[in-house]
């Protein structure tokens, strides 16, 4: 493919697929690359036995077409994957998108033409297309890594990613099973994992916190009680956008009995929202080690052998600064003599061998090994491609210290090119599906804004976004969040810098908003290339 658009977009995920169908709305000519056969992004790649949304489903949907809610109807309060991709694929017919995507494509690079204020962009099929902008749909979990444990190649045997599962399935029957990494990925593979193979070792490094899901088949009820709130749903969507962290007042001016009792009931609801019993659970260290008992306790209820109750009570980080898990009989799973856990803190893995893991005080035989291990978060996908911008300035140089994005929309020195949730936007700490909509709808609006006046290029100012990225820092460090070493911190890659990733402070959507109602306050606009003046 050769030529020019108005528009390429690379990825054909939730963020993608919406950013294809407004860009066409609007009238722009617009080419999709994605890497994968099909519609669906993470939802395409994650195909790991258990995975399942742990947003519950009917948020989890788009809100841009009332229709398209309307007619779609969800069957239990988590949907599991084959269900997610399904709705992918159903909106991507629904709305035609697929002539837009060219699939099993990769883009290789993007370099900007200076004189054309256009980029340039190759894919691993030999494309080469010129687009006035280019939008990076890419996702914020689409690199999985596996680690680099001495022998990680050597396994004899099947080895798979949680990330890359294949598509026909796996069959673990009579098998025994070594599972690396107790992630949310990790926690709900497990149990749909020992269901079926004959043993399953898991090597745990790092305990987790995780809520029970209390999954449930969606009633005629719960669909009415959803359509009710509507509204209010909306208006808190579109609204000046919410932070991540709350008051602890409430919470400490109630008794120990008072919120306990809360702990209770969320833990009875399930999911996610657990953190929210209380406001300041993630402010204030002494209500969150408060939560995080109750996990624990909860933990030592439910898991027999109190040993292995003891090793999977996360105690090295505070609840919540990791991502909490949300699980189906994941604590439970230890009761049944299938299964293993191996603590790496006590006893680290040494290697991988042909045909066993071996840790510092024994060798565990297994037929195939899975790695729930996690991704390169938020940069890997991007870093990979070979981005340069005006004078030729490489991303990964702009990253070397850690990822900067003004609003986590758009990089100083990679003019007319937005990310869809990236570093220093709130992403991965909020509900995706909205954070995905409310950047689209940014960035097709800014090019609409340039259309109508006649504007050719846009660009971070850079010390508007250095202001930002430190904003972005000081938000986070008032939490406790850059306590853990999580993947939002970059702590899971070897020798990645750590910046603490999403932005986490309430406001956001109000000041994106502001700043395009002051003409794109924070970015340079040009005309011609040689006219570049600050909005
Ligand atoms: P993850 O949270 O990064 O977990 C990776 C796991 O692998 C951790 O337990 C980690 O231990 C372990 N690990 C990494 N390197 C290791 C090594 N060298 N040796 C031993 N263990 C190692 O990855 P994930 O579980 O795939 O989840 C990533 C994110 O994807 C989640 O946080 C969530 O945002 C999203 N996700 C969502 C869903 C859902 O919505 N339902 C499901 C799955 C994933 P350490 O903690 O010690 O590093």
């Amino acid at each position: 493919m050769a030529g020019e658009v108005d528009a390429v977009v690379v990825g054909a995920g939730f963020g993608g697929m919406y950013m294809l169908y407004k860009l066409r709305e609007a009238g722009f000519s617009v080419q999709g690359f994605e890497a994968g056969d099909g519609v669906g992004g993470t939802w395409y790649w994650n195909r790991y036995p258990g995975a399942r949304c742990d947003v519950p489903s009917l948020f989890y949907s788009y809100t841009w077409s009332e229709e398209l809610q309307k007619e779609w109807r969800w069957t239990e309060k988590y949907a599991a994957q084959p269900e997610i991709l399904t709705y992918a694929n159903h909106v991507a017919d629904r709305f035609d998108l697929r002539p837009m995507i060219a699939f099993e494509t990769r883009v290789l690079s993007a370099h900007f033409d200076e004189a054309a204020d256009r980029w340039r962009v190759t894919t691993d099929r030999g494309d080469e297309l010129m687009a006035r902008f280019v939008v990076m749909a890419t996702g914020c979990l689409s690199t999985p890594r596996k680690p680099p444990i001495p022998g990680v190649d050597d396994f004899a045997g099947p080895t798979y990613h949680t990330g890359a599962w294949p598509h026909e399935g796996v069959d673990f029957t009579g098998q025994r099973v070594a599972v690396i990494g107790t992630g949310s990925s990790g926690i709900q593979s497990i149990p749909q994992i020992a269901r079926q193979a004959d043993h399953v070792t898991v090597f745990q490094r790092t305990a987790n916190y995780s809520v029970p899901a209390n999954n449930t088949p969606l009633t005629d009820k719960d669909i009415e009680d959803f359509w009710k709130m509507y509204p209010g749903y909306i208006a808190m969507i579109k609204g000046p956008g919410l932070g991540f962290g709350g008051n602890p007042a409430n919470a400490l001016a109630a008794t120990p009995e008072e919120r306990r009792q809360r702990f209770e009931e969320f833990w009875g609801v399930g999911g996610a929202g657990f953190l929210a019993a209380w406001g300041g659970i993630i402010t204030d260290l002494d209500l969150n080690t408060e939560a995080a008992d109750f996990v624990r306790e909860k933990i030592g209820e439910t898991v027999k052998d109190p040993d292995t109750a003891e090793a999977l009570k996360p105690y090295d980080h505070p609840i919540g600064t990791k991502r909490i898990c949300v699980d189906i009989d994941y604590f439970e799973t230890y009761n049944r003599p299938n299964v293993t856990l191996v603590n790496l803190k006590e006893t680290p893995i040494e290697a991988i061998e042909a045909h066993a893991v071996r840790t510092s005080d024994a060798t565990y035989e297994a037929d195939a090994l899975v790695f729930a291990t996690g991704f390169d978060a938020m940069t890997g996908t991007l870093l990979a491609i070979d981005i340069r911008g005006a004078g030729g300035a490489t991303l990964k140089h702009a990253w070397a210290e850690g990822p900067k994005a003004y609003l986590g929309l758009a990089v100083a020195g990679l003019p007319n090119l937005f990310i869809v949730t990236g570093p220093g936007s709130p992403s991965v700490l909020s509900n995706m599906i909205n954070s995905i909509e409310q950047h689209v709808e940014w960035i097709v609006d800014c090019l609409g804004y340039m259309r109508e006046h006649g504007f050719t290029r846009i660009a971070a100012d850079a010390q508007t976004q250095e202001e930002w990225v430190a904003h972005v820092r000081r938000v986070a460090d008032k939490t406790l969040f850059p306590r853990a070493a999580s993947w939002y911190m970059g702590a899971n890659i070897p020798g990645k810098p750590r910046v603490f990733m999403p932005y986490i402070g309430s406001g956001y959507r109000k000041k994106c908003a502001d700043v395009a109602a002051a003409g794109y306050e924070g970015f340079e606009l040009a005309k011609e290339p040689a006219d570049v003046h600050a909005a």
